[in-house]
C-alpha cells in the first residue's frame, strides 16, 4: 500500500457549498496541519437557485449548465480551504441533484435521491478504502434539514462505511477498512442563538434573517461530543463560502443562501461522534477529531 499522511479525514457532501458551509474551519485546519483531508461531493448541485443576477441564465429551467460552473466554484472554495483532494461520487455529474423535497426532480431518472443506496455506496467504498479515513463526517439521518440529496448522503456515508470493514464485500474495490470514527454534523442550539443575536444586533443588509429551524443539525447542547476551535482560519473559510457565488452571499461574518435569509457563518465547528471511541473523558468535549485514534 502506497504511503498515506498519518491522519486522513473523509467528508461527505450532498452538493458543492455545503462543505464549506459546515466544515470548511474544520477543513482549513487539518489541511493545514498535514492531514490528508478527502471531500467526497454527491452531486454538482444543478438545482441550486442562482442569487447573483448576470448567472440566472445557468438555471436548470433555463440553460442548465449550473452544475458545471457549481465545479469551478467547489475547485476555486478547496484552493481557499487548502484542500487539494475533492472528489464526486462516481465522477462529476453521475448522480444529479434531486431538488428540494416534494418536487418532480426527486424521481428523475439519475437523481441521486432516486438511486438506490446499494447502487451509490459502492463508489464510495472504493475512496473510503484507497484514502483509508479514521474519520468520517456527515450528516444525521434527516441530512440536518430533511434535503433528499442530504438524507441520501447519509445513508450512503453510513452504508459504505459499513461495507468497507467488509473483507467479503466486493474485494476488488480495495482492501478493506475500518474508519474508527464517525460524526456528523451538529451546531449547539446556545451557539445558534447567540449567532442569530449577534445578526439581529449587527443589522446587515439582507432582505430578512433566517430562524434557528433553518439552520441544519441544530440539537441540544448535551449532544454536543466535539467542537472545533477554527477562528485562525475564518478567513479562509468567508473566502471560501464566496467562491461558491452563485448559492451564498457574504457580508462580514454572516451570510445568506438564495432565500435571501442573513444567518451566522459559525468558526467554530461541532459534530457528534456516532460511532467509535469518544477521545474525550465522559461529559468533555473532544477538541480534535482524531482523538485518541491510534498512531
Ligand atoms: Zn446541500
Amino acid at each position: 500500500m502506497k504511503d498515506l499522511p498519518a491522519r486522513r479525514l473523509l467528508l461527505v457532501h450532498a452538493h458543492p457549498d455545503d462543505e464549506t458551509i459546515n466544515n470548511g474551519a474544520t477543513m482549513a485546519l487539518y489541511a493545514a496541519a498535514g492531514a490528508q483531508v478527502t471531500l467526497v461531493t454527491c452531486t454538482l448541485g444543478e438545482e441550486g437557485e442562482v442569487i447573483p443576477p448576470d448567472l440566472a441564465h445557468l438555471a436548470p429551467d433555463r440553460e442548465d449548465r449550473l452544475g458545471p460552473h457549481r465545479i469551478g466554484e467547489l475547485a476555486a472554495a478547496m484552493k481557499e480551504l487548502g484542500v487539494t483532494d475533492h472528489r464526486f461520487l462516481g465522477g462529476p455529474g453521475r448522480f444529479r441533484d434531486s431538488g428540494m423535497m416534494g418536487l418532480e426532480q426527486n424521481h428523475r431518472e439519475g437523481a441521486f435521491w432516486n438511486t438506490d443506496v446499494d447502487d451509490a455506496a459502492p463508489h464510495l467504498v472504493e475512496v473510503i478504502r484507497s484514502v483509508r479515513p479514521q474519520v468520517l463526517v456527515t450528516y444525521d439521518p434527516h441530512g440536518g434539514y430533511g434535503h433528499p440529496d442530504h438524507i441520501q448522503a447519509h445513508r450512503v456515508a453510513m452504508r459504505a462505511a459499513g461495507l468497507s470493514a467488509d473483507p467479503g464485500y466486493r474485494p476488488g474495490l480495495g482492501e478493506a477498512h475500518t474508519i474508527a470514527k464517525i460524526y456528523w454534523n451538529r451546531v449547539p442550539r446556545s451557539v445558534a442563538e447567540e449567532g442569530f443575536a449577534r445578526l439581529r444586533d449587527a443589522g446587515v443588509d439582507f432582505p430578512g434573517i433566517a430562524a434557528i429551524d433553518d439552520i441544519p443539525g441544530v440539537v441540544d447542547d448535551s449532544d454536543i461530543t466535539a467542537e472545533i476551535d477554527g477562528r485562525e482560519y475564518a478567513e479562509r473559510k468567508a473566502a471560501a463560502m464566496r467562491a461558491h457565488a452563485s448559492q451564498i452571499a457574504v457580508d462580514g461574518p454572516f451570510f445568506a443562501l438564495s432565500n435571501d435569509l442573513g444567518q451566522p457563518m459559525f468558526v467554530r465547528e461541532y459534530y457528534q461522534l456516532v460511532q467509535g471511541d469518544p477521545g474525550a473523558p465522559p461529559g468533555e468535549r473532544e477538541h480534535d477529531l482524531f482523538a485518541g485514534v491510534p498512531a
